[in-house]
Parts: C-alpha cells; sequence; structure tokens
C-alpha cells in the first residue's frame, strides 16, 4: 500500500544531507564545546557555525549575541514570555497576543496571569487573522510585549508581521512572532520585518527533533530560563545538543535556500487539493486564508463526521494527516483555533489537517484526492446527522 505523509505541521522527515551533517558529531567529534581541547573547540566551532547559518537565515546582524539555541520551540516560546515579564516587569504587566497562539505561548500567557500579569488575547477574524490596527489599538504604556505568531499551525493562516512589526517599532514595544511554523517554507527577514525575538525549532524543516534557536535583537535582555553553566552567553545552561545544533544549521541553510523552488511548488500541490476537495466532496468548507497561508497548510471541515474517524480511516489506507494541533489530538476537545474563527462547536470537531512537506509529491496529492472522497462517503452513510 502506497504510504503518504501529510502531518508535516506536526514534524517533518529528517533530510538525508541534514543527517550526513549530523552523524560525525554522534561519533568521532564527540568533544564537549566549553572544553578547551581540540575535541572540545572542534565541537564549539561546529556550534558557531550552526549560529551563522541561523543569523543568515533570518537576516540577523550578530549571530554570536543574537542567536540563543533552545531544546525546541515550546521553550523558545517559554524563554520570550516568561524572560520579558520578569526582565521589564518595572515598565509594565501587560503582555499582548492572539486567540489562536500555538499552546506552548497561550499556556505560558496562562500561567503569567496567574502571576499577576494582564494579557490582552485579540480575536482573528472568520480566516483566522488580526490585524496591525487592533494591535496599535490594544497597546497601552504599561504593555511590555506583543507575541503574535508568524503562520498558523492548524489552519495556516499568515499574520501581517511586517506592519505589526511597524506598529510595535513606532510605539517602542518588543515584538515577539512564533515563527515555528514559517521558517524555511516562507521568506523572514527579522530587520525588514522589525521583529525583535523570533522562535523557530527544527523538525518542523526536516531537521532534527529537540532542537530549535530564539532570535533577540541586540539590546533586548532576556534572562535565562535554564540556569546553570555560562553556555550561550549564560542565556540557557546545560551541554549544548551539538549533533543537533548543527542539524539544526544545515536543515536552515537548506530549507531556506530553496524556498524560491519549494514555495510555489508546494503551494501548487496544496491548491491543487484546495480546488479538488470541494469538487469532490459536498459540505466543505475550507478553514483559514484563501491566499495568505502558509504554502503547505490545508485545513478542510467536513461536515456531519468526526475529524477523528476520518482520520482512522486514512492511517488504515496509508495516509498519514492530523484533524488539528498533535497535542489536541487524543483528546476530543475541538480545536481552539476554529472555535476563535467563529466554527460553530460540531464543526470544529470534524476538521481534516493536510499539511504537506518539501518532499510531497503530486502522486501523494493524487492518492489523497483518490481515497478521501471514498472515506467521506461511507462515515456520512453511518452518520445520524447526514442526509444525502
Ligand atoms: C510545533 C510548534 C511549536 C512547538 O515546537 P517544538 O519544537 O515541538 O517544541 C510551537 N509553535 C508552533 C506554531 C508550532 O507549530
Amino acid at each position: 500500500m502506497r504510504q503518504v505523509y501529510m502531518d508535516n505541521a506536526a514534524t517533518t522527515a529528517l533530510n538525508k544531507e541534514v543527517l550526513e551533517a549530523m552523524t560525525p558529531y554522534f561519533t568521532e567529534i564527540y568533544g564537549n564545546p566549553s572544553s578547551l581541547h581540540t575535541p572540545g573547540q572542534l565541537a564549539h566551532k561546529a556550534v558557531a557555525n550552526a549560529r551563522q547559518q541561523v543569523a543568515k537565515a533570518l537576516g540577523a546582524e550578530d549571530a554570536e549575541r543574537e542567536i540563543i539555541f533552545t531544546g525546541g520551540g515550546s521553550e523558545a516560546d517559554n524563554m520570550v514570555l516568561l524572560g520579558i515579564a520578569q526582565r521589564y516587569q518595572k515598565k509594565g504587566k501587560h503582555i499582548i497576543t492572539t486567540n489562536v497562539e500555538h499552546h506552548a505561548v497561550l499556556y505560558t500567557c496562562q500561567r503569567l496571569e496567574k502571576m499577576g500579569y494582564e494579557v490582552t488575547y485579540l480575536p482573528v477574524d472568520e480566516y483566522g487573522r488580526i490585524t496591525a490596527q487592533q494591535v496599535a489599538d490594544a497597546i497601552r504604556p504599561d504593555t511590555i510585549l506583543v507575541s503574535v505568531m508568524f503562520g498558523n499551525n492548524e489552519v495556516g493562516t499568515l499574520m501581517p508581521i511586517p506592519e505589526i512589526g511597524a506598529v510595535c517599532r513606532e510605539k517602542g514595544v518588543f515584538f515577539h512572532t512564533d515563527a515555528v511554523q514559517a521558517v524555511g517554507h516562507v521568506h523572514i527577514n527579522v530587520k525588514e520585518m522589525n521583529i525583535d525575538m523570533l522562535s523557530l525549532s527544527a523538525h518542523k524543516f526536516h531537521g532534527p527533533k529537540g532542537v530549535g534557536a530564539l532570535y533577540v535583537r541586540k539590546g533586548i535582555v532576556i534572562p535565562a530560563l535554564i540556569t546553570g553553566g555560562a553556555q550561550e552567553h549564560n542565556k540557557r545552561a546545560g551541554t549544548e545538543n551539538v549533533p543537533g545544533i548543527v542539524g539544526l544549521g544545515k536543515a536552515i541553510e537548506l530549507a531556506c535556500g530553496s524556498i524560491d523552488e519549494n514555495a510555489p511548488r508546494m503551494t501548487r500541490l496544496r491548491d491543487k487539493l484546495i480546488t479538488r476537495i470541494p469538487e469532490l466532496i459536498p459540505e466543505v468548507k475550507l478553514n483559514g486564508h484563501p491566499t495568505e497561508r502558509l504554502p503547505g497548510n490545508v485545513n478542510f471541515s467536513i461536515k456531519y463526521i468526526e475529524g477523528e474517524s476520518i482520520l482512522l480511516m486514512l492511517d488504515l489506507n496509508g495516509i498519514a494527516a492530523s484533524s488539528g494541533s498533535a497535542c489536541t489530538s487524543g483528546s476530543l476537545d475541538p480545536s481552539h483555533v476554529l472555535l476563535a474563527m467563529g466554527l460553530p462547536h460540531e464543526i470544529a470537531h470534524g476538521s481534516l489537517r493536510l499539511t504537506l512537506g518539501d518532499d510531497t509529491t503530486e502522486e501523494d496529492v493524487d492518492y489523497v484526492l483518490e481515497v478521501l472522497p471514498a472515506i467521506v462517503k461511507r462515515l456520512r452513510a453511518m452518520s445520524p446527522l447526514y442526509h444525502e
């Protein structure tokens, strides 16, 4: 049976070239980057090189001071929110975000609320977008941080990041973006977009899991979340994950270096699914913005049936998909993103997310288009809610 992986928003396959770049750092070059001997210095050099690769991919000025390696995207998000809250609390205790953020941001904001901070959750429109004007209107003298995701992990909607960056810069408020879904898939330049802080994660662009990075513009002070050793300029204690960091560097270089080829190709495959699915299946609704969306994201509400039952049937046919974020599957709660976009509960349950990667082929897409309509038909025939 054909195996089709369409859950690249949850994680991606490791690129072979990335694995090759990492391998020597598991075997021959295993020194601790803090050690002064030659094996240590070789590891140190590899980490420094990866830092340059990340800085270059983001358009950051000073790799050494502006890039901090972390244990992934969630850690980077936590570090920004908790760090800025702690360091700048004398200026104020107000934070602005949106109601469609990843849980790494949302749950951390809820923790901050319990600690006495005030958080404004800007409501999104039916496509999952906020406007820069909403941000401008919400900023107060005591606002210390605006955190708005670059591209949504469930519905793929792209936020107007350069416009929000301009507003924050003009008002003198720090601007963080969780760009975990966007890095390696859309062009990002932190300088041109007025981004002060940015979170990324290697396993979302064909790098290894458990390693990420945080860009922090020079001049902004973020205290360490994890204390101990002096690694990462005292910003993140713990012996560096050298193979992971090397893999992140290689993956970001490869992904960002091939956006001009991959993004148009993925967008075409995405749009094939977006056009064909409603032609083949009645009563479906595209979730997210029709054009302002990540190149690899397709999300449909399929009325009258549960997302989970579609997933099981797809899996039996060799297709790996998702009904929302990996964190919420397993629970039967409807997606907070779909609810925030105004979908009623019963429709928010029946969503199907297909996310493409750099390795997705036209044949993969055609196979899904062949299998999915029959599955939906069968499930609807059993659904008490559906009448043809
Ligand atoms: C995957 C993801 C994260 C979490 O990244 P991890 O590296 O898995 O911790 C955060 N934000 C968004 C938007 C994501 O898609």
